[in-house]
């Protein structure tokens, strides 16, 4: 069985560096900025141990007589890519899409790594060793991974080796015998501050040139060096869970990543100072297209969510039977079901990893169409859920405390109210309508679901060249050679245009 959340929580209290407003955090479990999402995702392996969602949460280890977090499980069937999705529904729905980076998201990766293993036999290093036991340490320790392999905006036209300084992005330093250290920076470790190991890798082509970055390797969140630059934390800014219901609890926070000559055992290297395996562990494993299936599910159960935002707030202002109020809930309610379909798509049209009894994952082409869909998708939802929700989203009490306050309360009860809808209730629905719309938090994930897959001018050209653009333009040629300009009537050739 997968460990409790109490055991989870307890594993966080081991001296990792965060720092948040110039604060050595001394322990992520007890602080105001941290402390509500890390029970937030506790409660997940909580749930993961209930007996009645057990079954969906975990399976049998392959070979084994124990239960592993189901997403670290290698699919070999669709049926089996449908149970996946089940155990990412099941989480996602607990926090209604707002935890991108619940523990599932990387056991899904890293069984996308193990999915295809012979891709960590690099040219002068061969980590598919480190890679299993990596797999093994994760899942039977059900490990919340959380991963950096962005380099930090410092230059975006040059390499990594034609920066500034050296040590900007992070390389191997020094060499010993028992393993590497490795010095600079990483962007954007979501959840790492709640994670037990973080991995450390690049997923865009490096030049040959860039051969000292092109590394990857996991390290605990306590390697000695390690830090984590926090972002602002939303939840340490919430008034309370009736004032700020989403952010001051699944905040799952954003770090920069900055390895301070950090030591990395050999035993914990996937690739190594190869510029091709640690660009191809991405794209040439499944492990990324297991991050979609994730992703898509949990975009899916949001938009649910935010469609079901729309109809209780339309209700609340009493527009829900307008024409038009009719016609902005039907094109919610489409796109909810066009990301629900892709999902559902992707595991029917699913395709296998080459070799016997090989793992299967989603299709290629609809979970690339994916990323296209849902980061140009996601702002219109937001935009249309701000036209329907009007002022009342703005005209709301600073907190509940004016609406239990003996002289306001009265005041806010008679004027922050519709039919049928008293003031607690209104103010209660505004207040998450807001959290999820308009606060800090929801600005950020509306730039989680425009970039957390990568930029558009890498993904976009990336579907072209996966796709078939031959296939397509033939098609259309196919068109063009049905007709000649012979054939025009009165006459055909270039005589007719003389
Ligand atoms: C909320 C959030 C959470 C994230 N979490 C993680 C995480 O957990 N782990 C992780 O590794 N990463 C994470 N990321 C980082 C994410 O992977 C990067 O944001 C993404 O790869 C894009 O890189 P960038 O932000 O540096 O954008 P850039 O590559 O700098 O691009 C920004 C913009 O600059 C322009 N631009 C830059 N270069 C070019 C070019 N060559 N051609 C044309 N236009 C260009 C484009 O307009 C582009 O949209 C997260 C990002 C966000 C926003």
């Amino acid at each position: 069985m997968p460990r409790s959340g109490q055991d989870y929580l307890e594993s966080l209290r081991d001296g990792r560096a965060v720092w948040l407003d110039g604060e050595l955090v001394k322990d992520v479990t007890e602080h105001p900025a941290f402390r509500n999402t890390a029970r937030s995702v506790a409660a997940l392996y909580d749930m993961a141990c209930e007996p009645g969602r057990r079954d969906i949460l975990t399976v049998r280890a392959e070979g084994a007589d124990r239960s592993v977090l189901r997403a670290y499980h290698v699919p070999r069937t669709a049926a089996e890519l449908v149970e996946r999705r089940k155990a990412f529904k099941t989480w996602s729905e607990a926090s209604f899409g707002f935890l991108g980076r619940s523990p599932d998201y990387m056991a899904a990766g890293t069984a996308g790594f193990v999915s295809a293993p012979d891709i960590f036999a690099g040219e002068g290093f061969d980590g598919r060793d480190n890679l299993a036991a990596l797999y093994r340490r994760a899942s039977e320790g059900s490990l919340y991974q959380a991963f950096t392999i962005t380099n930090p905006q410092i230059d975006r036209t040059r390499a990594a080796s034609e920066q500034e300084e050296d040590d900007l992005y992070v390389r191997v330093v020094k060499e010993r015998d028992d393993g590497i250290v490795v010095r600079g920076a990483k962007m954007i470790g979501t959840g790492a501050v709640f994670g037990d190991e973080v991995v450390v890798g690049t997923i865009e082509p490096l030049p040959r040139q860039d051969v000292e970055y092109a590394l990857t390797f996991s390290v605990p969140l306590d390697s000695p060096g390690l830090k984590f630059i926090s972002r602002t934390s939303y939840e340490a800014h919430a008034r309370s869970v009736f004032d700020n219901p989403l952010s001051s609890r699944f905040d799952e926070n954003d770090a920069l990543l900055v390895c301070d000559d950090v030591f990395v055992p050999w035993e914990r290297v996937l690739t190594y100072r190869d510029v091709d395996t640690t660009f191809r562990m991405w794209w040439f494993t499944p492990a990324y297209n297991n991050f979609v299936h994730q992703a898509a599910t949990r975009f899916w159960t949001k938009l649910e969510f935010l469609t079901g935002l729309a109809i209780l707030l339309t209700r609340a202002n009493n527009t829900y039977a307008l024409p038009p109020v009719q016609m902005q809930l039907g094109r919610l309610m489409g796109w909810l079901n066009i990301a629900k379909s892709m999902v559902v798509a992707a595991e029917t049209m699913y395709e296998r990893v080459a070799g016997e009894g090989s793992a299967v994952h989603l299709n290629r082409e609809i979970a690339s169409a994916h990323r296209a869909m849902a980061g140009d998708l996601y702002p219109k939802v937001l935009a249309e859920l701000k036209m329907l929700a009007g002022g009342g989203l703005i005209q709301l009490p600073a907190s509940g405390h004016d609406l239990t306050h003996p002289e306001l309360g009265p005041l806010v009860a008679k004027y922050v109210r519709s039919p049928g809808t008293p003031a607690e209730q209104r103010i209660k629905l505004l207040k998450l309508a807001w959290d999820a719309l308009g606060s800090e938090f929801a600005s950020r994930h509306e730039q989680y679901e425009r970039f957390y897959h990568g930029a558009p001018h890498v993904y976009l050209p990336g579907i072209l060249r996966d796709g078939d653009p031959d296939l397509l333009a033939a098609f259309t040629q196919s068109c063009l050679d049905g007709y000649r300009l012979e054939d025009l009537p009165g006459g055909g050739g270039t005589d007719a245009l003389s």
